[in-house]
């Protein structure tokens, strides 16, 4: 009997396929004596050659996708399983005390993740790391429990997880991935984002789907309504197909859109462009018609490797697409890691509340090498085209006037070198938390532009977090609260002649649109797959109506109130 659950529609389309979890087994293991040693070693090193073969596998696959600096951390794991120092101490304790192989492998491996943690070397810690991965993986092959691995899909399926991290879903392969669900999350957490930029529709925070799926069982992911569909019936199956077959029809209808520029009903022209985190999503951002990058997330540069990207790395990643843009606006956004975004070689101290902890431009001015070495491979870039820089999370005019001044120190270096570096970047900031909206008219006299982050500015004004979806009711992009600072900002940023855009998902939202619109933001950016339905919906909009929508918006009183609103005028 099919089941449905709903969750949060994170990412549009409708996506059918066979469940793949990647739910991890139970490895506990216990300890048993008078066994056949023979046969445990015997099953011990099948285990070990299945591991190896899987492990050569993912790393040829990582070589192909994402290079060789990327596959380096399997050849350290498959370094560990040939060295003869852990394999025959494995191998001599089920011997010698006459037990089971697996609380052998177990005992083993904490020995040595103990030994190396231990000691004072961050080369022998990030071993730690690998030993503790691939006795994970070798464990599981003993005890006839794999794990599953994202890399190795080769069929098509659909996601079924507690949590997918910003990592996993870069590692999804669009080919045999058509869909994703997972227990906890938010429409702006990274893994949903990543979703929509990879076109891959998908359902978060339903909260028990890991309970409710047998292996191979047939998913429907309904991102458009939020909703999944487990073990389908044949109707079921049908009325999907069929409203799958809408949703392509519907798209081609906007995919005449694609050259066209953005125009209110009454002539004026909107900036729209779109939100990237590496380069390789510069084609879904050019096959979707966007007129630039109004946010580039580096941070997914740093995740998925164990060390930093080099300064040369960074250049060529933001040379790149700088280029590809062909003198169009690229808003490439200082690092921004922490919150939901990890990196694992920063060896940070885990934090009560990461959203509100030691993150992004904090962080960044404390390690002033690593922000030293991104700014300079930023001001390199610059001269292939229009770049223009932004820093996240800034809190305070101080924090903005410390970044500034760094940039401009690396500034004069290179320049004293004789390095080319174009001489008009503009610089602006992130506006994510409230107390910079709220001073909006001081920073406007300091900045050259304001991008808002609604997707932090709103977890932070209602006090929501933005990851868990218990309190995603709070998620309020239409409440007259964050309306009213929405409008503070652009207010200000024109008094000075500065500009501001939006970059958060609110910029995307077809409630939203219209109310921006009438606030009079200049520049709207969002997921690629948004910029063709959005400029749909401002070829029908003009200025004046909403102009008076949002100053009535702004005086209502609830966020259900200003959506009936807006429906009832613009969207029924
Ligand atoms: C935001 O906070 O709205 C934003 C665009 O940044 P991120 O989603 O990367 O935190
Ligand atoms: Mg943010």
């Amino acid at each position: 009997m099919s089941q449905t659950l709903t969750g949060i529609a994170a990412s549009a389309g409708i996506a059918i396929g066979k469940a793949f979890s990647l739910e991890m087994p139970d490895l506990t293991v216990e300890k048993q004596s008078n066994v056949n040693t023979d046969q445990e070693i015997q099953a011990f090193d099948d285990a070990l050659e299945t591991s190896k073969s899987e492990l050569e596998k993912i790393k040829e696959k990582t070589k192909r996708d994402l290079g060789d600096e990327h596959a380096e951390i399997f050849s350290a794991h498959l370094l560990v399983l040939s060295d003869p120092e852990f394999v025959d101490t494995i191998r001599n304790k089920v011997k010698d005390e006459n037990i089971n192989a697996s609380f052998a492998l177990k005992e083993v491996a904490d020995q040595f993740v103990t030994m190396f943690e231990s000691m004072d070397n961050d080369y022998m810690k990030e071993r730690a790391a690998d030993i503790r991965d691939v006795s994970t993986r070798v464990l599981a092959h003993v005890l006839g429990k794999p794990i599953p691995t994202l890399t190795e899909i080769d069929e098509e399926v659909v996601i079924i997880a507690d949590d997918l991290t910003p990592s996993d879903t870069a590692q999804l392969n669009k080919q045999f991935v058509k869909g994703f669900v997972t227990n906890i999350g938010g429409r702006t957490s990274h893994s949903a984002i990543m979703a929509r930029s990879m076109e891959i529709p998908a359902v978060v925070g339903t909260k028990t789907v890991t309970d409710d799926i047998i292996k191979d069982v047939i998913v429907i992911v309904d991102g458009l309504e939020g909703a999944v569909l487990i073990d389908p019936s044949e109707d079921e199956l049908a009325a999907y197909r069929e409203k799958q077959n809408q949703y392509e029809e519907q798209k081609k209808e906007w995919a005449k859109l694609v050259h066209e520029p953005t125009k209110t009903k009454d002539g004026e022209h909107v900036e729209l462009v779109a939100n990237i985190g590496t380069p390789n999503d510069l084609d879904g951002m050019k096959n979707n018609g966007a007129e630039g990058v109004g946010l580039y997330r580096t941070e997914f540069l740093y995740m998925g490797r164990d060390d930093f990207p080099t300064e040369d790395e960074q250049y060529e990643a933001y040379k790149k697409v700088i280029e590809e843009m062909d003198g169009k606006p690229v808003v490439i956004r200082t690092l921004d890691i922490g919150g939901d975004k990890e990196l694992p070689y920063l060896d940070l101290p885990e934090e009560m509340n990461p959203f509100l902890g030691f993150r992004a431009i904090r962080l960044c001015l404390e390690k002033d090498d690593m922000f030293r070495t991104q700014l300079r491979a930023l001001l390199r870039a610059s001269s292939y085209g229009n770049l223009k820089i932004m820093f996240p999370m800034i809190a305070t005019l101080d924090e903005f006037r410390q970044a500034k001044a760094i940039l401009e120190e690396e500034k004069e270096k290179l320049v004293a070198q004789e390095v080319k570096v174009s001489d008009d970047i503009e610089v602006g900031i992130m506006v994510e938390i409230p107390s910079t909206a709220v001073m909006a008219k001081q920073f406007a006299k300091e900045v050259d532009f304001f991008s808002i982050g609604t997707n932090d500015l709103i977890q932070y004004t209602m006090a929501a977090d933005r990851m868990n979806e218990q309190v995603s009711y709070l998620y309020q992009p239409y409440n007259p609260a964050i309306l009213n600072l929405v409008k503070m900002v652009i207010d200000a940023s024109h008094a000075e002649g500065k500009w501001t855009g939006m970059c958060g998902e609110m910029a995307g939202d077809e409630i939203a649109i219209p109310l921006l619109l009438g606030l009079g933001l200049d520049e709207f950016s969002m997921s690629a797959t948004s910029v063709l339905p959005a400029r749909s919906q401002i070829s029908k909009l003009t200025k004046e109506e909403t102009k008076a929508a949002a100053e009535k918006a702004l005086t209502m009183n609830t966020a259900e109130e200003v959506k009936q609103y807006v429906e009832e005028m613009f969207i029924k």
